[in-house]
């Protein structure tokens, strides 16, 4: 199977997405065609240190580049911090990068972000190159150029937009991520389809086991699909001042979930987006924008494959939290996204029809959540 690839249309700051098997060990190649005769330096994670680093290092090396010693942190959000940058620009810094030097993030969202960030403000500015290993990160986080890091205020508090020059998403790297990762990334691939793509949404209904019991072909076609719908979105709306917003499908729920259960790995982010898409949904149908026999397909979908649908299992996954109502809105507040007692929230008219509400009350929301909770 050969690899195909997405491009990011951004002018000058345009880049492609190569989709397919094998191009962790083809990356020297790649990397070469693009950015000739530049130092390179790797940036993992202690996990993925172990199961891809050594092709990757190898093909880098056959390319002919000068490869520096690579930079490893440990796995998990944690790293996503001050931190565990400073030691990523101290470690940078004392390998004797120069501008020149490319900096190639192989792992999951964090090192993607991390990474990205540390390529941002190191020298000013360093290309750099993701290597996205995890689902979530082939068909979102690589793509789009948001980089950075936590802060005990809340996360990606401190970033900043940084394209990369090239992603290389290696559907084959994904064979060694645990199921529950690969399910968390699909919350994401599905949410496309929500979005504008219908059509995908039915075929995903048709191919999504399939695909995530490891079909290369019918992955590669998931992840292109997903990265056209990113890339369209990033193209027309780099910054974030509209379009961008529904991608934040599912998302506002998912976040208030997200921070009651702690970031972590009792409730992770594809897992709070799956049960936040179908709030959405459920708040749409309430609202009577949007047929119950929609929202009743979404859920249908997202259980078949293992993804949860309901916040009712939280209380005892997450013991002391305080999971009402109340308290899940007052998350959504601190979101920043509530104006006098009203919430802005992307909904749909129906499966690929969704859209930006401003202005939704705090009384439907509460009773999708009560409703939720069970
Ligand atoms: P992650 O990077 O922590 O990876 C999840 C786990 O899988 C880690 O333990 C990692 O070591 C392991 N892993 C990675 N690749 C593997 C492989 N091929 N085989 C086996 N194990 C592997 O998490 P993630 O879900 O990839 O990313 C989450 C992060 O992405 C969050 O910090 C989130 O904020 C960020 N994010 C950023 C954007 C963006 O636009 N920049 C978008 C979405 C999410
Ligand atoms: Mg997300």
């Amino acid at each position: 199977m050969s690899s195909t690839s997405v491009r990011v249309a951004l002018g000058d700051r345009g880049y492609d997405i190569l989709i397919g098997p094998g191009l962790v060990a083809d990356a020297g190649r790649h990397v070469a065609e693009r950015l000739p005769g530049r130092p390179l330096v790797v940036l993992t994670d202690s996990t993925v240190a172990g199961l891809h680093l050594d092709p990757l290092m190898a093909s880098l090396r056959a390319s002919g580049a000068k490869v520096l010693d690579p930079i490893i942190v440990p796995s998990g959000e944690a790293s996503k911090d001050m931190g565990t940058l400073a030691g990523v620009l101290d470690d940078l810094l004392s390998r004797g990068i120069e501008r020149k030097t490319v900096l190639v993030a192989l792992g999951g969202g964090v090192v993607g972000d991390l990474g990205g960030f540390a390529a941002a403000v190191a020298l000013r500015g360093l290309d750099f190159v993701q290597v996205p290993t995890t689902l979530l990160a082939q068909v979102d986080s690589s793509v789009g150029g948001k980089t950075g890091v936590n802060s005990r205020h809340g996360k990606n508090l401190i970033g900043a937009f940084h394209q990369p020059r090239l992603v290389l998403a290696d559907t084959g790297v994904l064979d060694t991520l645990p199921r529950r990762e690969l399910l968390a990334g699909y919350a994401e691939v599905v949410k496309y389809g929500l979005i504008d793509r219908p059509d995908f949404f039915t075929w995903l209904e048709a191919n999504g086991e399939k695909l995530l019991a490891g079909d290369p072909g019918l992955r590669a076609e998931a992840i292109r699909v997903s990265c056209e719908a990113k890339a369209a979105v990033v193209a027309a709306d780099e910054k974030e001042s509209g379009l961008r917003e529904l991608l934040n499908l599912g998302h506002t729920f998912g976040h208030a979930l997200e921070a009651e259960a702690g970031y972590g790995t009792a409730l992770l982010h594809g897992e709070a987006v799956s049960i936040g898409m179908v709030m959405a949904f459920d708040l749409s149908v309430k609202l009577g924008l949007c047929p119950a026999g929609d929202a009743a397909r979404l859920r249908a979908h997202l259980s078949s494959v293992g993804l949860p649908v309901t916040a009712a299992h939280l209380p005892a996954l997450v013991p002391g939290g305080d999971w009402s109502p109340g308290n899940l809105m007052a998350h959504m507040g601190k979101d920043k996204k509530v104006k006098d007692g009203t919430i802005t929230f992307i909904l749909a008219r129906g499966i690929g029809q969704s859209f930006r509400q401003a202005g939704v009350g705090m009384d439907g929301v509460g009773e999708v959540l009560r409703g939720s909770l069970g």
